[in-house]
C-alpha cells in the first residue's frame, strides 16, 4: 500500500515537473522567441505588419524571426516546420491557404508551441488565438461606399483570393448591404469572381472581361482590397471609364489614397496596422510567458471556438481621407496636397 502511494506520488510529481507533459520548447520566458510566418510580402500592407510587429516584439524584450512564403502553400508549411524545429515559443501565422495548415499546426502544438492566427483565420486547426479587424464590417463598408456613390445600376463583385477565409467573410458583409437593394430591384449583380492570390493583374483581366461581357454597362465594382481595386481601375481606364464607375477597396494603400484624391477610387477601409501588429505582439509575448490574455469574442474555425480579438475599421472617402495623415499612417508629403 505504502509502496503504491509512493509510486503515485512520484508519478504526480513527475507530471508536475513536466517529465511526462508536452515537451516545453523554448528559450527563456524572459526573452521569448516569436516566429512570424507571413503569406506574401509583395502586398504593401504586410511589410507594415512585419515592421510594426518586429518593433513591438523587440520593445518587449523578445525576438522575432520573420518568414515570407510568397503566396506558396508548400513553402509556408516548410517555413513553419523550420520554426518548430528551432523551438520558438510562439508562431504567428498569416496563412496563404486557410485550409492546409491543420497538420503543421498540430505539429507545433505537439512541440508545446502556441499558435496565433493573424488577420486571416486558419481553419480546422487547433490555434490558440485569432486577431484581426472586423472583416464582416469591412465588407459592409465596401458595399455601402459603392452604394453611396452609385445607388442604382449594374454591379460586379470582385472577390479576394479563394484560399483566404477573409475573402468569404468580406463577401458576406457586402451581401448584407447589397441583398435588400437587389431584392428591391435597385441593383443588379451582373457578375462575380474571386481573384487568385489577390493579384492586381488577375483583377485587371477579370474586370476587362466583365466590361466586355456587359458592353461597359457597369456602375459599381465592389473590389475587396486596394490591390485588386487598382487592377479594376486599370481596366476601367482602358475604356475611359475611370472615375465614372464606383470602386471600393481596403487597406489604405498609398496608391489607393492617391486614387481617392484623384477621384478614380470611391473609398477604402483604413485598418491601423500599428494597432493589430502591436496587439498581436503583446498577445504572443503573453502566451509565451503563460499569461492569460483578454479576448473580445470567439470565432469558430471548424475545429473549435477560437479566442478572438477583432479591431475596428474605418471607412475613408475623399471627405475624410486626410485621417491617414492625422493618424501618422503617412506623411503629408507621401500623400501629396
Ligand atoms: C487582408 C487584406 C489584404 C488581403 C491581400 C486579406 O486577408 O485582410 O488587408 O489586402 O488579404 O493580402
Amino acid at each position: 500500500m505504502k509502496q503504491k502511494a509512493l509510486h503515485t506520488l512520484l508519478a504526480v510529481s513527475m507530471i508536475a515537473a513536466g517529465v511526462f507533459a508536452t515537451p516545453q520548447a523554448h528559450a527563456s520566458k524572459e526573452k521569448p522567441v516569436i516566429g512570424f510566418s507571413i503569406d506574401d510580402l509583395r502586398v504593401e500592407r504586410w511589410t507594415k505588419d512585419r515592421d510594426y510587429f518586429k518593433a513591438a516584439v523587440e520593445a518587449k524584450g523578445a525576438t522575432v524571426s520573420v518568414q515570407s512564403a510568397d503566396a506558396n502553400e508548400q513553402k509556408q508549411i516548410q517555413q513553419i516546420e523550420n520554426l518548430i524545429s528551432r523551438k520558438v515559443d510562439v508562431i504567428v501565422i498569416v496563412p496563404f491557404n486557410a485550409k492546409t495548415l491543420t497538420t503543421v499546426v498540430a505539429e507545433a502544438k505537439k512541440a508545446g508551441i502556441k499558435v496565433i492566427s493573424y488577420d486571416r483565420l486558419i481553419l480546422n486547426a487547433d490555434v490558440d488565438a485569432y486577431i484581426s479587424f472586423d472583416n464582416d464590417k469591412v465588407g459592409q463598408m465596401q458595399a455601402q461606399g459603392v452604394v453611396n456613390a452609385a445607388p442604382k445600376g449594374n454591379y460586379f463583385l470582385l472577390g479576394g483570393a479563394p484560399t483566404d477565409n477573409n475573402a468569404k467573410i468580406l463577401r458576406e458583409g457586402q451581401m448584407k448591404v447589397l441583398k435588400p437593394l437587389v431584392d428591391k430591384g435597385d441593383i443588379k449583380i451582373v457578375g462575380q469572381q474571386w481573384t487568385n492570390e489577390w493579384l492586381a493583374s488577375n483583377a485587371q483581366s477579370i474586370v476587362e472581361n466583365a466590361l466586355t461581357a456587359n458592353k461597359n454597362n457597369i456602375q459599381g465594382i465592389v473590389a475587396s482590397n486596394d490591390g485588386t481595386a487598382g487592377g479594376a481601375i486599370a481596366a476601367l481606364n482602358g475604356q475611359k471609364l475611370a472615375g465614372k464607375v464606383a470602386v471600393s477597396g481596403q487597406d489604405a494603400d498609398l496608391a489607393a489614397i492617391k486614387r481617392i484624391k484623384a477621384g478614380t477610387q470611391t473609398m477604402t477601409v483604413y485598418k491601423p496596422i500599428r494597432t493589430i501588429a502591436t496587439d498581436a505582439a503583446n498577445l504572443a509575448v503573453q502566451l509565451a510567458k503563460g499569461e492569460a490574455p483578454t479576448f473580445t469574442s470567439k470565432m469558430n474555425n471548424g475545429k473549435k471556438d477560437v479566442d478572438t480579438i477583432l479591431l475596428t475599421p474605418t471607412l475613408l472617402t475623399k471627405q475624410n481621407v486626410d485621417l491617414v495623415v492625422k493618424d501618422g499612417f503617412y506623411t503629408q508629403a507621401q500623400v501629396g496636397q
